[in-house]
């Protein structure tokens, strides 16, 4: 990881330019639906289920929004990759307070290096000072995207941030590690990837989504970038997880007491 300690002079914080921020959205099954595994165990079956916008990537567009609200950037890009539904995640994304969204088009199942190349071509027509990502996309569960787009763009990264702090020409980011948390200064341009204690995202007001529905989104395809994205991992089984077996009554407090001492388990 590029740590950097120290003061650090940041072009971010340079008065009149255009400082911009890409923050990268995924569309995802929503959080609250049970998804089932498809008969042949290839994947999840994501016929008719309600898709939403992966949780950590809210709290990613909302730290996006608050550092534009501070001043710290003057504008916040969100980009998805996949399908042509992608802009429903956008709008909503325009609706917490994007500035304008970039679709990246594609029927093809996207894995995270190739959403880490497309996110990189999207870095080099825009030239954002920060990314921020979700630190992992809650469907397939990789904590990838955000490493690999860093490492691709040769620049630092701060994944798991809990704070992030932009003052006196400094760029700090505070991480949840095991065991506390860890500060880390660091260069500029950079990539953050957001953890649950970042921030609380705010309630999408119907004014904004109105307002959302008018700013622009710019559709871009992998060939247009020039990006591969066909597939390095192939899927070999999905299955559901175990079936928790259910539970007993017990007729009173000692044979509880009784059980939890013999018959209870550290999972
Ligand atoms: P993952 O590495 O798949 O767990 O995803 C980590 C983060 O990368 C997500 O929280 C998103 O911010 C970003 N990401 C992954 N896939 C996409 C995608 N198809 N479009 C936009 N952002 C994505």
């Amino acid at each position: 990881m590029g740590q950097y300690k120290g003061s650090v002079e940041l072009r971010i914080l340079d008065q009149g330019n255009d400082v911009k921020l890409l923050v990268a959205v995924k569309r995802v099954a929503d959080y609250n639906v049970k998804v089932r595994v498809i008969a042949d165990a290839s994947g999840v079956d994501l016929d008719g289920v309600k898709m939403s916008m992966n949780p950590f990537d809210e709290i990613a567009v909302e730290e996006a929004v608050c550092l534009k609200e501070k001043g710290v950037v003057t504008e916040v890009i969100a980009v998805s990759c996949g399908v042509a539904q992608c802009q429903e995640t956008l709008r909503t994304a325009l609706a917490i307070g994007a500035d304008r969204g970039v679709l990246v088009q594609t029927e093809a199942e996207l894995q995270p290096l190739a959403v880490a190349k497309l996110l990189k071509a999207v870095a080099e027509r825009e030239q954002p000072q920060l990314v921020i990502l979700g630190k992992q996309a809650i469907d397939d569960d990789c904590n990838q995207t955000a490493q690999m787009l860093a490492a691709l763009l040769g620049w630092g990264q701060a994944t798991f941030a809990s704070k992030v702090v932009v003052d006196a020409g400094t760029l700090q980011v505070t991480r949840e590690v095991d065991g506390g948390r860890e500060t880390v200064g660091l260069k500029i341009p950079a990539v953050i990837s957001t953890d649950l204690r970042l921030n609380e995202p705010r309630y999408v007001t119907l004014p904004n989504i109105m307002k959302a529905k008018k700013k622009p989104v710019a559709t871009l395809t992998p060939e247009g970038l020039g990006v591969d994205v066909s597939h390095r991992l192939k899927t070999i089984k999905v299955v559901e997880p175990p079936k928790r077996s259910a539970g007993v009554k017990v007729p009173d407090v000692a044979t509880l007491l009784d059980k939890l001492k013999h018959q209870a388990k550290v999972i």
